[in-house]
């Protein structure tokens, strides 16, 4: 039986089962669309810049450091229900296993043992920078990293729109 689209409302064991049954039951309907591959590269190799310009600007140490040294993290318990099941479905696509529980009581349900497991992850998780960050970091090398994600942004973009449109054509 085909899935029928979920709403962002229900809750996120739900979503998660829906990009799960989507993912398995269609095949690799969406993996063999050529521009989803296409973007699904794309979008890869943008994480992964964007990644290695944390690493190289202090962002990563400090966070680090924040949650093993200091008992803070952003990633509080509701920023889950950001979460659509389309990004979800990608999330499935670009080979991320989803959670089945919730690790820390008061943590997002997507926080892993060393950080969030998604890969792609909602513009909000993407663009936080606490005033630790913006206090610690020379504005330069924070600018470089807004550009990487900004490429990041993009192509996550494109991606849903993408994979909305193979599902659509699924459906019909
Ligand atoms: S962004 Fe700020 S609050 Fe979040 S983990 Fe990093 S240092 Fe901590
Ligand atoms: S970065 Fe990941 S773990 Fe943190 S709030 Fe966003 S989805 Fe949740």
């Amino acid at each position: 039986m085909l899935p029928q689209p979920i709403s962002i409302n229900r809750p996120v064991k739900e979503r998660i089962a829906w990009a799960e049954s989507c993912f398995q039951g269609s095949g690799n309907l969406f993996l063999k669309d050529e521009k989803i591959a296409g973007l699904l590269a794309e979008f890869k190799s943008a994480v992964k810049a964007s990644r290695q310009e944390m690493n190289k600007t202090g962002v990563v140490t400090l966070c680090r450091e924040c949650d093993q040294e200091e008992g803070g993290s952003c990633c509080g318990r509701g920023l889950e229900n950001k979460y659509d099941a389309w990004l979800l479905l990608i999330n499935r696509l670009l080979g991320v296993e989803l959670p089945g529980e919730r690790r820390q009581a008061d943590g997002c349900f997507f926080l892993g043992e060393k950080g969030c497991v998604l890969m792609a992850r909602h513009v909000i998780c993407i663009n936080y920078m606490c005033k630790k960050i913006t206090k610690n970091i020379q504005p330069s090398a924070l600018n470089a990293l807004r550009e990487m994600e900004g490429a990041e942004i993009n192509c996550l973009f494109m991606l849903n729109e993408q994979v909305k449109r193979v599902f659509r054509k699924w459906m019909s």
